[in-house]
């Protein structure tokens, strides 16, 4: 197809012009950089910069969210049309669509970074489904925008994958995510350096849609604050309160309060959740935490096999783990600070702000504590429970005993004979199991005891410890095998393991595989346990 043939399709009512309405509220309420295009520079004044997708070479459709293409009014015949990988590979718009990158600036491992902005994610829209719900659509790594800074505004395919996957995978956990769409490889190769070691290499190059109600987060606001712009600051603050927070109610500063107590207790859940699946993000800057508690930009993210709060899958942070599993719930509660400095200029004192990041502690807690009864199968979270939590996840840490098969063989627990055995599978090592067997059979001992005191029959308790304890997640090994395979041309991995993720908390006959804990050869291989922000 060639560049006439794209233009028309851009102005004809297409199929797609017909199966999305767009309401573009970002651009149209906020203001814009008067300049367009992808030079970089910095922008002032302006919360986001028309730009367009650089158009790609061979735009294929290699995977699609069934249930985000339902939600959005989509039907397969829609999404598998050749105007649906044109659009989806940033070569052609639908009519409606207003693409821009936002303007954003934040911290990085802990300092001021300056203006960031998107670099390589381009809104196409906001579309408006027939039930009213609004979702921005957002391509990943489709060009240079004046954001890209050094940088070329491309996404690889291994890191797309790992997007695309996890996005519909936390979906389906029931943990707060943007969505994912489709993904679109462009048949052009790109330039990564992997390790940031000189051994650069050409990789196949790919573009997620992620979808989610807002892509606004902390930074957003932390940009206009550092620049003293506080009439740009409150703008987009009465903007995100219009369009995203539509439940609260009243004015002034009592609303600015209560909303940002309600991102505070957002995020509170959200980290709450990451704790009970094991999932890391890799990469908590305030660019990375989004406004509605979703989680947000996937990237060197990883899932614990044995159970570690030390662990972190992201090279870039290996020497200080800032970002490491056990001390998420810490590290978001120190990006919430950050975002109550840039709402400081919008308040007349700083005790609402307070106010708010009291609320995270309580929501914190109360959600942990939800989990602690749920995972252990009890009716509720007694006093005792946390430290009887706690003394397991020692036990898990010391025996390096996978998290997963762990919990979810917990179910099958029988009170009158107690079995250690019974987590067998759950082993990495054997010295390990060896060194750890009194340990967990005395912590077994003192759950039998738990439960036997607890009101909940055995029937609900299982079913309660299914809901709260996953059989599948989207292991780091798992997710490198399919992108083995789809280097090779082979998606098939990709759709087998997005169909297995649908149903995580179901067991699935004959997909034991992928329940399994992680093999050997993937205890220090790139991609399964070593992870960087090259992407
Ligand atoms: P991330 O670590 O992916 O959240 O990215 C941090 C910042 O770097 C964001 O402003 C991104 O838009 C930008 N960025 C990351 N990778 C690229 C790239 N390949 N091209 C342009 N900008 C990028
Ligand atoms: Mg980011």
């Amino acid at each position: 197809m060639n560049s006439t043939d794209h233009a028309l399709q851009a102005a004809r009512p297409s199929r797609l012009a017909q199966a999305l309405r767009f309401d573009n509220a970002f651009v149209r309420e906020l203001p814009g950089d008067p300049v367009e295009g992808p030079q970089v520079r910095q922008v002032h004044g302006a919360l986001y910069s028309r730009v367009r997708p650089t158009p790609v070479a061979a735009p294929r459709l290699i995977a699609w969210s069934p249930e985000m293409a339902e939600r959005l009014g989509l039907e397969a015949t829609d999404v598998e049309s050749p105007e649906f990988a044109q659009v989806f590979g940033g070569n052609a718009l639908v009519d409606g669509m207003e693409p821009f990158a936002a303007n954003y600036g934040g911290h990085q491992f802990g300092n001021w970074a300056g203006q960031l902005g998107d670099g390589r994610a381009i809104t196409l829209g906001e579309t408006v489904n027939a039930q009213g719900e609004r979702w921005e659509l957002q391509l990943k790594g489709a060009g240079k925008t004046p954001y890209s800074r050094f940088a070329d505004g491309r996404a690889v395919l291994r890191s797309s994958i790992r997007e695309f996957l996890c996005s519909e995978a936390m979906h389906h956990l029931g943990v707060p995510t943007t969505r994912a769409l489709s993904l679109v490889t462009t048949g052009e190769p790109v330039l990564r350096d992997m390790f940031y070691d000189g051994r650069a290499r050409e990789e196949p190059r790919a573009i997620v849609c992620r979808v989610s109600p807002s892509f606004i987060r902390f930074c957003n606001f932390e940009l206009p604050a550092s620049r003293g712009d506080t009439g740009l600051l409150k703008t987009l603050i009465d903007f995100t309160l219009r369009r995203d927070f539509p439940e609260l109610s009243g004015s002034g500063e009592a609303l600015y309060a209560d909303w940002f107590g309600a991102v505070c207790e957002r995020t509170a859940r959200l980290m709450a959740d990451w704790m009970r699946v094991g999932f890391v993000h890799g990469v908590m800057n305030t660019d990375n935490l989004s406004i509605l508690g979703l989680t947000i930009d996937y990237g060197p993210y990883g899932w614990i096999d044995d159970f570690d709060p030390d662990w972190t899958p992201n090279t870039t942070d290996a020497h200080g783990r800032r970002y490491r599993f056990g001390t998420q719930p810490d590290i978001a509660f120190w990006n919430l600070g950050q975002l109550a400095n840039a709402l400081a200029p919008a308040f007349a004192s700083a005790e609402p702000l307070q106010a708010g990041l009291d609320r995270y502690a309580d929501a914190y807690n109360a959600a942990a504590r939800a989990n602690i009864a749920a995972k252990l199968g009890f009716a509720e979270c007694r006093d005792a429970d946390p430290e009887l939590m706690g003394r397991l996840y020692g036990v898990l840490q010391a025996g390096e005993i996978d998290m997963t098969i762990f919990f979810r063989t917990l179910a099958q627990f029988d009170p009158a004979a107690p079995s250690p055995d019974l987590f067998a599978d759950a082993f990495y090592d054997e010295s390990r199991r060896k060194s750890v067997a009194k340990d967990l059979s005395d912590w077994l001992a003192r759950y039998a005891a738990r439960l036997k005191d607890d009101p909940l029959p055995a029937a609900a308790r299982r079913e309660q410890m299914r809901r709260a304890n996953p059989r599948y997640v989207l292991r780091n090994y798992l997710a490198q095998q399919a992108i083995d395979r789809a280097e090779q041309g082979d998606y098939a991995g990709i759709h087998e393991l997005l169909d297995v993720m649908r149903r995580p908390y179901d067991d699935q006959p004959g997909r034991e595989a992928f329940a399994a804990r992680r093999p050997d050869w993937a205890r220090n291989r790139a991609g399964c346990s070593m992870l960087s922000c090259s992407s």
